[in-house]
């Protein structure tokens, strides 16, 4: 019988997964001299953010892919690699299509007349106050914490306003943001997050905003240089699939050995920590804010055109779609230099399940159909359709991060969230302050986690 060949190999710090936390962690502890093995399942960098070339050559974002200015730490890295940004396409008409398919265009943010819309701004501009409250850092010790984390979203709007436009309006923006429904967040965890990108109009607009610009080689172009500068560190395709810990140090095991290491660096999401086994079990409270972190649910399809042809329509191809239709909201993510015309559609929560629960040509029907509703009929007909859907990724299982369901950061927060188990430290962008769910999150999440195994290896003598 052929056995598979297995290998043991010592380090300081094993570092599980490649995405932005992942190796922003293992650059930073490989810079202070620590030595390094970075174990990634997939058979590439980048994690959420993967760039790739569509069938006829365009470059195409299937995961992250803004940068918004305040987003400082991810433009950090871009400059000091030379990764240069565009600003998001976004000049013409917009277009917002009603539930009952009434058509609504307009220039800048968002409309500022309709059904809804006074009671929305009247809601949002309370969320914006309440964020306001949130400790960042230690997000337990805001006022009204509880209250506002054991309730959903969907229960704090409905108790705000009866307004059904309005409330389909915080519907989407939640879908956009979370790509989970307002049933199924936690309150408090949309004014945390809010808190930590900078309030409301950031993780919603597009100029000056977390939307504001693109990668002109992708945004995996910033993982893909830090990736290079860690060289041979880092095992592709090498799943971890248990980690024990011993009074000396940790032992992660893939398929192909054993890496045995003083610490650990776990930057997975939330929900897929559950694939891997623990030697002990992890602490109640980490089980527990695993058990309540799931992945939100989002495909991003793009559709590729020989020209972005509704920009001679003084369309801007950027749209929110409140209708029967799959599709949220719409982009034009043409390429820098124009080339080619692409529009993204994105898919979020329930209306991504049932869409992607139908068949290939059910599903390319369905997009191309919004698209054409926002571009015009010549969009049903792209040189490329690709698809991407997220939930359906093995490794990361959905996008674009894990959110809290209610009662989670009550029950499990202070103790579950990013508090070492051992000799194990905890990272990703959900484990952030600032820009929480983004990869500028996953950045400083890494660079956190340096500090504190740093530190931790400098304690001499001190078990665990
Ligand atoms: C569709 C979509 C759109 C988004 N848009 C934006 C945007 O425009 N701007 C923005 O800032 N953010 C955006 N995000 C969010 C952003 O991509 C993430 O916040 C960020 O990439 C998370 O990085 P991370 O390193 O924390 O985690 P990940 O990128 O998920 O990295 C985790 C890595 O761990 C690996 N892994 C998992 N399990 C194991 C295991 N057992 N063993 C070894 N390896 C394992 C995974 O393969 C992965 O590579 C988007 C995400 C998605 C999905």
């Amino acid at each position: 019988m052929r056995t598979r060949e297995t290998s043991a190999v010592s380090t300081e710090v094993v570092v599980v997964g490649a995405g932005y936390a992942g190796l922003t962690a293992a650059w930073r502890l490989a810079d202070a001299g620590v030595d390094v093995v970075v174990l990634e399942a997939a058979d590439r960098v980048g994690g959420r953010v993967f760039s790739q070339l569509s069938p006829s050559g365009v470059r195409i974002d299937h995961g992250g892919q803004w940068i918004g200015p305040s987003q400082r730490r991810f433009h950090a890295l871009a400059t000091h690699f030379g990764c240069s940004t565009f600003p998001t396409w976004e000049a013409g008409r917009h277009v917002e299509i009603r539930h009952d398919g009434a058509r609504v265009h307009y220039a800048g943010a968002a409309p500022d007349t309709g059904p809804g819309i006074a009671e929305y701004e009247r809601i949002t501009a309370l969320l914006d106050h309440l964020a306001r409250t949130v400790d960042l850092e230690r997000p337990w010790a805001t006022q009204r914490f509880a209250e506002f984390d054991t309730r959903s979203a969907e229960d704090f709007f409905r108790a705000q306003t009866h307004d059904e436009d309005a409330l389909r309006r915080l519907a989407l923006a939640v879908q956009s943001v979370w790509c989970a429904e307002p049933r199924e967040i936690s309150f408090f965890h949309v004014l945390f997050y809010l808190a930590s990108g900078g309030g409301y109009e950031q993780l919603m607009e597009t100029r000056g905003c977390a939307q504001d610009a693109r990668f002109s080689d992708g945004a995996d172009a910033v993982a893909r240089a830090l990736a290079e500068s860690l060289g041979g560190r880092i095992r592709l395709k090498d799943p971890v699939l248990s980690i024990r810990q011993t009074a000396y140090g940790v032992e992660a095991s893939t398929g192909r050995g054993v890496v045995r290491a003083r610490r650990a660096v776990v930057a997975v999401p939330p929900a897929t920590v559950e694939r891997i086994t623990f030697d002990p079990v992890l602490p109640p409270e980490r089980r527990g804010w695993v058990r309540h972190s799931p992945m939100g649910r989002v495909a991003k399809v793009h559709a590729v055109y020989e020209e972005p042809f509704w920009r001679a329509a003084g369309r801007s191809g950027i749209a929110t779609l409140y209708g029967e239709s799959p599709v949220g909201v719409v982009f034009d993510n043409s390429p820098q230099d124009a080339s080619h015309g692409v529009l993204v559609a994105f898919v979020y929560g329930d209306r991504l399940d049932h869409w992607a629960a139908s068949t290939d040509t059910e599903r390319r029907r369905d997009v191309l159909a919004a698209l054409s509703e926002v571009a015009g009929d010549r969009a049903q007909e792209p040189i490329d359709y690709v698809e991407k859907i997220w939930p359906r990724t093995g490794w990361t299982i959905g996008g674009y991060e894990c959110f809290v369901t209610p009662g989670g950061w009550t029950d499990y927060g202070r103790n579950g969230w990013r508090k070492p188990s051992g000799r194990i430290h905890w990272a990703g962008t959900e484990t952030a302050s600032v820009w929480n769910g983004y990869i500028d999150g996953a950045i400083s999440s890494g660079e956190r986690v340096a500090g504190e195994v740093i530190s931790a290896l400098e304690t001499v003598g001190q078990p665990g």
